[in-house]
């Protein structure tokens, strides 16, 4: 077939004007790369909860090469090591062919979501009904949260400091639970409530049992049943979750959305998506010219605090660590280091238009969205890339041939939020965020595109092998 000559204003648009391309242009063979890609990522989405997706990764690395980290030695070029804190937080690093003092390349996402955490007392029966009593954790819509099937996640340290993993509700042949909702036969004064009040927060109770012991001296005969159950089953008694921690999260499988199947539908995607693209480019990469160093943090739904938060010193101290084996100062790797903190974005949705500025959103399948900067109001509380950092990142991604896109949130004054880019970047450390686009983002089956996760994967790895330093 001939070529028709492009006009003259084709040519010119071509040359002077910029538009982010649909992934859907690369065709059947890239599809089919991102969906072999996403079969391992829906597996990685079956973790639920931080301490889970660390123990998960831990035995990938270990499949993969990844040696346990040993403080004080002197890493050959090439050598995989891993680094894990308090269960929650973990490092990864490939060890560069450039000296330590030449600056390290850090990935960053987080692996905590928003959930229903148990308050430290949690246990009650009202009305023949038995129930756990939530704290929600991370910013969410409550009346999503009710009449869905949950699932309960987590941790309790039993008597003689015994720490017992509890997952309930995955199974096919598990008892689920869910949070109650009231009929609308009966919801006239409800529903002219605001949305955030419609169900509150001491209403996300979570539905355990109702089948009552058999005992006339027992006032709390349904309480105690479910007891007398979880004793039996786990060893646990009622004053053991105090020291636990324990959540609800939905309880869906990960599954392809869409007759095409292009998209994913799961709970948490928000960050796994980034942190799976990012382990499985860490763990691809082979002798990168500079040291690679892969975080996975905890407490970023609820502001990066404490120990395993972006806020605290554990990623410093761990570079600190690792510079001083080689005499190196930590300031002098971090002046010279670069961050990409990866982390989703919100993808635009036809059906709310009205809060995006179509010019500078996000789309589905047009790849990983760049945000130069997050935040709120007049750019309060974010890290804002320089334009020396996003020339440097936009040069990776053209070299390398990957599609991608501008991000901000949503409108001007529309809302805001924030990720851990400012923790690292406070820290002297070049930073900007580069995710996947969310649809239904911290809600309790978030959407993705299958191309957009694989495409990050591929831009985290360009990042990573990209042999050129900061000048
Ligand atoms: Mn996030
Ligand atoms: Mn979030």
């Amino acid at each position: 077939m001939v070529e028709k000559a492009k006009s003259k204003g084709k040519e010119l648009e071509e040359k002077l004007l910029f538009k982010s391309k649909n992934l859907s242009e690369r065709g059947t063979e890239f599809f089919r790369k991102s969906n072999d890609f996403c079969e391992g990522y829906k597996k990685f989405l079956c973790n639920k909860t931080e301490r889970e997706i660390v123990d998960y990764t831990t035995s990938l690395l270990e499949k993969t090469g990844y040696k346990k980290f040993v403080p004080g030695t002197k890493y050959k070029a090439g050598t995989k090591v891993y680094f894990n804190n308090r269960g929650k937080n973990l490092i990864m690093v490939t060890i560069g062919k450039k000296d330590i003092s030449e600056g390290v390349r850090i990935g960053a996402s987080h692996i905590d979501s928003p959930r229903l955490d148990f308050k430290p007392v949690p246990f009650f029966e009202d009305t023949e009904l038995a129930y756990f009593k939530t704290h929600y954790y991370g910013g969410i819509k409550k009346y999503q949260w009710s009449a869905i099937p949950l699932s309960l996640h987590g941790v309790i340290t039993l008597k003689g400091d015994k720490l017992l993993k509890v997952v309930i509700g995955e199974d096919p042949n598990d008892p689920s639970f869910c949070v109650t909702d009231l009929l609308p036969h009966l919801a006239k004064d409800q529903m002219k409530k605001n949305a955030s009040e419609v169900i509150t927060g001491e209403q996300l109770n979570i539905l355990i049992g109702s089948w009552q012991f058999k005992d006339d001296e027992v006032s709390q005969k349904v309480k105690l049943n479910i007891a007398d159950i979880i004793f039996q089953k786990y060893g646990i008694v009622e004053e053991d979750f105090l020291s636990a921690e324990l959540c609800a999260v939905p309880a869906f499988t990960p599954k392809d959305v869409g007759f095409d199947r292009s998209m994913i539908g799961a709970y948490g995607q928000d960050d796994s998506v980034c942190a799976y693209a990012n382990i499985m480019a860490e763990i691809d990469i082979k002798d990168p010219t500079y040291t690679t160093i892969t975080v996975l943090a905890d407490k970023e739904e609820t502001g990066s605090d404490g120990p395993t938060g972006l806020s605290s010193m554990f990623l410093i101290d761990f570079i600190e660590e690792l510079a001083s084996a080689y005499g190196v100062e930590l300031r002098r790797v971090l002046s010279k280091s670069m961050c990409i903190s990866s982390d989703v974005n919100s993808a635009y949705d036809p059906a709310f238009g009205e809060n995006y500025e179509k010019m500078n959103c996000s789309y589905l399948n047009h790849g990983p969205s760049i945000s130069k900067y997050g935040g709120a109001g007049g750019k309060y509380s974010t890290n804002d890339a320089s334009a020396e950092m996003m020339y440097f990142i936009r040069e990776i991604m053209d070299e390398n041939d990957i599609t991608w896109q501008v991000g901000e949130l949503g409108k001007v004054d529309g809302g805001g939020g924030g990720t851990v880019a400012m923790y690292i970047s406070s820290h002297n450390v070049d930073t900007v965020d580069f995710g996947v686009p969310v649809l239904s983002m911290h809600s309790p089956y978030e959407v993705t595109a299958k191309a957009d996760i694989y495409m990050l994967y591929l831009a985290m790895k360009a990042f990573y092998l990209c042999p050129r330093g900061k000048q």
